[in-house]
């Protein structure tokens, strides 16, 4: 059975395993590299690569760090937007390593991520901070006083915590590391779906995995003014192995005038 290594610090192979046994594959943590020394979500340690450098180098040392013929690299990002700002948005990305051919699969899920925190003042109180926190089940917090840094807290413990330090300034956070943060775990759920996709997508010509569309073609004619739209008229798929592609028409055969630049500008 190919073994896979993830290099984790947060306990994400057990969210990871049970979706990619049935594929044959048997999948176990190293905590041996210190993946938290490419950066920090509470900001200890600044990021200074991209989130997908960060999974590559996250995979390839799990693998080197083992025997196994695979290493599996995990990176989350938050970013703020695209909705003005207020909503944040979380993407998960898994890079795949495969040590004999010395190439990478990436996966990815993305999508709104509700939990938020609130600022301490005067008024606030246990009620307050319940009211806030327990709409995320199961969040855990960070709780940042002019004095002190707590993290990894349970809602009871912020509560007590609060009760200890009766603060009048700080903030309220959510702990993102994936341990304490059931919805990014679910998000993360969502990248390694992606990842079977991508495994189960056997390219034709050579049978390498990862054949899957790489490019969207728009041109697709417009049905009232039959000029070209942005809308797609071709998914291409792509091997990176034996460079063998394939072209397949939009399952639409017209653009629809509602999104035509000159029908409807
Ligand atoms: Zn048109
Ligand atoms: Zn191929």
């Amino acid at each position: 059975m190919p073994q896979i290594i993830i290099a984790t610090k947060h306990q994400k192979g057990h969210l990871i395993a049970p979706l990619l046994a049935p594929l044959g594959y048997e999948v176990d943590e190293t905590d041996a590299f210190d993946t938290d020394s490419l950066g920090t979500f509470s900001g200890e340690i600044a990021r200074t690569c991209t989130p997908e450098q960060a999974a590559y180098i996250k995979a390839k040392q799990a693998c080197q760090n083992s025997d196994a013929e695979f290493g599996l690299g995990s990176e989350g990002s938050f970013t703020s937007g695209p909705y003005f700002g207020l909503i944040t948005h979380n993407t998960e990305i898994l890079c795949l390593y495969q040590r004999s051919t010395n190439t990478a699969i990436y996966a990815q899920a993305s999508g709104a991520f509700a939990p938020h925190g609130l600022t301490i003042d005067e008024h606030t109180t246990s009620e307050t901070v319940a009211q806030t926190c327990s709409q995320f089940k199961n969040q855990h917090w960070i709780l940042s006083l002019p004095n002190a840094l707590e993290k990894g807290l349970n809602l009871t413990q912020l509560q007590a915590r609060l009760n200890h330090h009766k603060p009048l300034t700080g903030q309220i956070t959510p702990d993102l590391r994936a341990m304490y943060s059931p919805q990014r775990q679910a998000m993360i759920v969502n990248a390694t779906k992606d990842l079977i996709r991508r495994l189960n997508a056997k390219c034709p010509e050579c049978g390498t995995a990862n054949f899957v569309i790489k490019k969207a073609l728009p041109g697709l004619l417009c049905a009232q003014c039959t000029l070209p739209t942005k809308q797609i008229k071709t998914y291409i798929s792509h091997c990176e192995h034996c460079q063998f592609s394939l072209s397949e028409p939009s399952k639409h055969t017209e653009g629809d005038p509602t999104y035509c630049q000159l029908c409807n500008p």
